[in-house]
């Protein structure tokens, strides 16, 4: 059988994993059940070595070629995200209010087919890592990865990564070189005052009416940074103020913002105006006022040769390869491993009327199973197979 037959054969089995991957989802740094799930899976390919508990509960499995080589990285993730699924079928998750709502169940379902399209036949040389990385949603994961000891263990040459797009036509891969994805960093503030009968709310200090203007300063600092076509942009995401007793004026309040740009440069001059912003409102208003930072993510920056071999790869698969105007606006913390190592994330399109990441209604289409395990074989047969790349 050739192997693209044999992948064929093996869908089915992959379908299985990816729909009992999104019924158990679990949210970041807890996929505890998920990797053991992962690790079941994995024992019929029989990898040559097992690296578990790498960064959390990542899995490396290592594949090994029969001469000495590079070492490729195809890195995936294990976790979901804190949205109540409102799908019905019969494999929705089983958790209430977390979900694979950004298809990461997909990708984990890829990576295995490449589990079982490296059990059959390994590289001619060197080695393929196939890591199942801990809680990408919060940007904790691939640092703590990157930084575990068994990781710089491995001594990786190139890494490459996948997400599907929503957006784009179904099947198509989407290469970007430089910034793929955007740099973002959550930003807590906490604004303090004083309560008082709601009656005399002018014996408290009331942090609404502040609240109300940092909000919206924030949410207009894009527009007053002018920022030259570079994309920078505030999102308010969670807020509170007092509490819900009719006879109290408030004296406590907390807004969260995302923060975003295109460039890993023009962060610190956002965050210092956001910070500013803050300061200005709350003492003039006489508020104590506190900023802590959340969920930190760099951009994800392609290298330009990881491109190109994906682009060979994509049109050797008889794959449309279709280039990507602005970066996409959303964080990836694959960032933390391109700037290490030489690499790059691509797209693979899911359709335009596809339900959005990271909404109630996703779910990843499976037709992608087979295009993203064909694409990164073609892209670790391009680095560690010498007889195709003696051919180019
Ligand atoms: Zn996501
Ligand atoms: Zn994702």
């Amino acid at each position: 059988m050739d192997l693209i037959t044999e992948l064929e054969a093996f869908l089915p089995s992959l379908a299985k994993l990816r729909r009992d991957l999104h019924k158990n989802p679990e949210l970041s740094g807890t996929e505890v059940n998920t990797a053991k799930r992962i690790l079941a899976f994995f024992a019929q390919f029989r990898p040559d070595e097992i690296i578990s508990k790498i960064g959390g509960h990542g899995i490396a499995f290592i594949f090994k070629g029969q001469a000495p080589g590079p070492t490729v990285i195809i890195r995936c993730e294990l976790d979901a995200l804190p949205i109540a699924e409102q799908n019905d079928f019969e494999y929705r998750s089983m958790n209430s209010n977390i979900s694979h709502a950004c298809g990461h169940d997909g990708h984990m379902t890829i990576v295995a087919g490449l589990g079982h399209m490296l059990a059959n036949e390994r590289p001619k040389c060197g080695q393929v890592v196939l890591l199942y990385q801990p809680a990408e949603e919060t940007g904790e994961g691939a640092e703590r990865l990157v930084e575990d000891p068994k990781f710089r263990s491995l001594n990786p040459d190139h890494v490459f990564a996948l997400h599907n797009l929503p957006g784009y036509p179904m099947g198509s891969i989407v290469v970007k070189p430089g910034t793929f994805s955007c740099a973002s960093r959550g930003m807590i503030i906490k604004l303090t005052g004083l309560t008082s009968h709601a009656a005399w709310p002018e014996h408290g200090r009331s942090p609404a009416i502040p609240m109300c203007q940092i909000i919206e300063g924030l949410t207009n600092l894009p527009s007053v940074l002018e920022p030259n076509g570079v994309l920078t942009q505030v999102t308010v995401i969670h807020s509170r103020l007092g509490e819900p007793a009719f006879g109290t004026s408030p004296g406590y309040a907390e807004v969260m913002i995302t923060l975003r740009t295109e460039t890993d440069e023009s962060i610190p001059l956002l965050v210092e105006k956001a910070r500013n912003l803050v300061q200005d409102k709350a003492l003039s208003a006489g508020l104590e006022f506190q900023i802590s930072w959340t969920d930190e993510f760099v951009t994800t920056s392609n290298h330009k040769d990881a491109c190109r071999i994906i682009e060979q790869a994509a049109r050797s698969a008889g794959l449309d390869v279709l280039p990507m105007e602005k970066p996409l606006r959303s964080s990836e913390d694959f960032g933390r491993f391109t700037s290490r190592i030489p690499g790059a994330m691509f797209g693979v399109g899911i359709g335009e009327k596809r339900a959005q990441l990271h909404t109630p209604y996703y779910d990843f289409p499976e037709e992608i199973i087979p295009i993203g395990t064909k694409l990164f074989l073609g892209i670790i047969y391009r680095l560690l197979d010498e007889t195709i790349e003696t051919q180019e």
